[in-house]
């Protein structure tokens, strides 16, 4: 802005100093050369001589034209060619002279070189998928971003306004657990303006528990379930949970919430796993369209989300009534057991903790039901027990991830195993080849 004021002002000046219309009579006489010649940036004469033809000017970025004020004798004719508007680099401006009835010309010539564009901004920043301009603009610098454990580094795309700019990204590699700055810098063409954006970004470890005790060696886990709840049992087995210090999961029934939403609610804020066991029960036989059992299930789902704001992700078909080869419906992960004791049958705690303690084996879901007070009993037996026995216990969430975990690592020991194998063939086939 000041710049430009500043052009306007000299622009005045020099069209004030050059009012004397005398000058041209004075020096009408003499040999062909400006007499004067002014610009709008500053005046050149008596620099700007006859003996001194080429001239440069430099100007800054928003300067787009300069105003020349050339002042010739009396007789003489005088062309200029200029260009309208400067362009960033290189710019001629020749001044012609000449005479009536002579062939003699003279000719200046004036190299306005536009200095690249001063401008440093940032037109576009994105980490990965997330788009952070325009959002990200010159006015917030700062930008903070949370990480998970296994991200080492950040995928950072930055273009800048002025294509010649240089971009300087620093600290998106080799991210380590807390705070982490990384900062995108810009400089103009010119190197005369820079900016400088920061992204604050946190590392947080989010290795899940499990993963931890597992790399410590303990892996050992069960998942313990209840079905059909709530019920006017499952605070008592909210306590017991507490006192071993355990996570559960309940599959709840969508329609028994009228009655029992705070039960749910505490099943949540204790850390339980809360899940969708349909809304009322119903056995969602073959004859069922996929329509009316996500209906069915879907309103249970938001009979859930009502109370604790969370929608389920873990469905178990009541009595267990399903193509057994569906693991996914509408992005639920459908959920059946392992350890079936039979309590709702025997409604005896002796007998539902006998039942457990000979099925009981690692990575395996335990059914049981909040409905009976003698499986509530049952439970308050068979968890420390079980916890003796070495065992850690998860929600069904986890352990869906827990055996994902196994899988893809046995899939890797298999391939190993193999690569391996092959291996030996080929030397054993090698070998005999040389005999
Ligand atoms: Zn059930």
């Amino acid at each position: 802005m000041k710049r430009k004021i500043l052009c306007f002002f000299l622009a005045a000046m020099m069209l004030m100093s050059v009012g004397c219309e005398k000058v041209g009579e004075i020096f009408g006489g003499k040999p062909l050369q400006l007499i004067s010649l002014n610009l709008s940036r500053g005046e050149l004469t008596p620099e700007f001589s006859s003996d001194v033809f080429d001239y440069t000017v430099e100007v800054p970025n928003d300067c787009e034209s300069i105003d020349l004020f050339p002042q010739v004798g009396k007789d003489i004719n005088m062309n200029i060619d200029a260009p309208k508007k400067l362009s960033v680099g290189q710019n001629m401006i020749t001044i012609s002279l000449s005479k009536e009835n002579s062939d003699e010309t003279v000719t200046y010539h004036i190299n306005a070189r536009r200095l690249a564009s001063d401008n440093c901004e940032l037109s576009g920043l994105s980490i990965g998928d997330i788009e952070l301009t325009p959002e990200f603009s010159a006015d917030n610098l700062e930008y903070t971003l949370e990480v998970g454990n296994s991200v080492e580094s950040l995928d950072i795309d930055a273009t800048a306004v002025e294509p010649d700019a240089e971009i300087k990204i620093e600290g998106a590699d080799g991210l380590e657990l807390g705070e982490n700055t990384v900062t995108v810098s810009v400089t103009s063409p010119s190197k005369l303006y820079s900016k400088q954006y920061t992204i604050a970004v946190t590392k947080i470890d989010d290795t899940p528990w499990w993963m931890k005790e597992i790399e410590k060696g303990n892996d050992k886990f069960l998942a313990i379930t209840f079905d059909d709840g709530p019920s006017r049992h499952t605070r008592k087995l909210l306590d017991i949970l507490d006192k071993n210090e355990i996570k559960a999961t309940f599959f709840v029934v969508g329609e028994r919430l009228n009655t029992y939403s705070d039960i749910l609610k505490d099943e949540y804020e204790r850390g339980h796993e809360v899940a969708n066991h349909s809304w009322d029960h119903s056995y969602m036989r073959v004859a069922w369209s996929d329509d009316e059992k996500w209906e069915n299930i879907n309103k249970c789902n938001e009979a859930i989300r009502e109370i604790i704001g969370v929608t389920p992700t873990t469905f178990r078909p009541p009595g267990g009534i399903w193509i057994k080869s569906v693991r996914q419906f509408h992005d639920m992960n459908v959920v059946y057991w392992d350890v079936d004791p039979e309590d709702w049958k025997y409604r005896d705690t002796d007998t539902v903790v006998r039942n457990i303690m000979n099925k009981y084996g690692n990575r395996k879901i335990i059914l049981l039901h909040d409905l009976y007070e003698t499986s509530v009993d049952a439970a308050a037996i068979v968890i420390p027990r079980l916890k003796d026995k070495g065992y850690q216990f998860v929600t069904v969430d986890e352990m869906l991830q827990i055996r994902e975990y196994y899988r893809l690592l046995e899939e890797q020991q298999e391939q190993q195993a193999q690569q391996e194998q092959q291996a030996q063939q080929e030397q054993q086939e090698s070998s005999r080849n040389e005999e």
